[in-house]
């Protein structure tokens, strides 16, 4: 299945990546709760649902997802690091990872944030450093 996102991971269509694996790939979301909000991804997905996926991927795709978060923990100034799953956009399974100040930086229906390129970059490049060293 050729979703948006698995055309992201095969860099057909541009991201600011974060981390990567064969199997995962982990971007900065389009429009942020947060800055330094990820996406997590499997490459390549045969169901759009999470508790769908086979054992191996899902187990796989959450470790991969717990590395990525520790590496956002490092580099972008944060109490923690939330973790939800929606999946009501786009059909091809992601975690969000939002790293927060407060409750209130979880919540899907406010006002995205509206960060130039150069921040995302810099965002992206701090949390794939720190990934890197993991
Ligand atoms: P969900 O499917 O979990 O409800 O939401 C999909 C998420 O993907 C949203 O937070 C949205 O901003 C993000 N998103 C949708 N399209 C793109 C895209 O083309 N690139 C990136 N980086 N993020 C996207």
């Amino acid at each position: 299945m050729a979703t948006i996102f698995s055309r992201i991971a095969a860099g057909e269509i541009p991201s600011f990546k974060v981390a990567e694996s064969e199997e995962f790939y982990a971007f900065l979301d389009i429009n942020p709760m947060a800055p330094g909000h990820t996406l997590v991804i499997p490459r390549n997905v045969e169901d759009d649902y999470i508790f769908n996926l086979d054992p191996k991927t899902y187990e796989g795709l959450w470790a991969f997802a717990r590395k990525v978060a520790l590496a956002i923990k490092a580099a972008v100034p944060c109490k923690r690091v939330g973790v939800a799953v929606l999946g009501m956009e786009v059909p091809h399974t992601h975690i969000h990872l939002v790293p927060l100040q407060s409750e209130a930086d979880m919540d899907f229906r406010k006002e995205k944030l509206h960060l130039s390129p150069e921040e995302n970059k810099a965002i992206a490049e701090r949390i794939f450093q720190e990934y890197e060293k993991l």
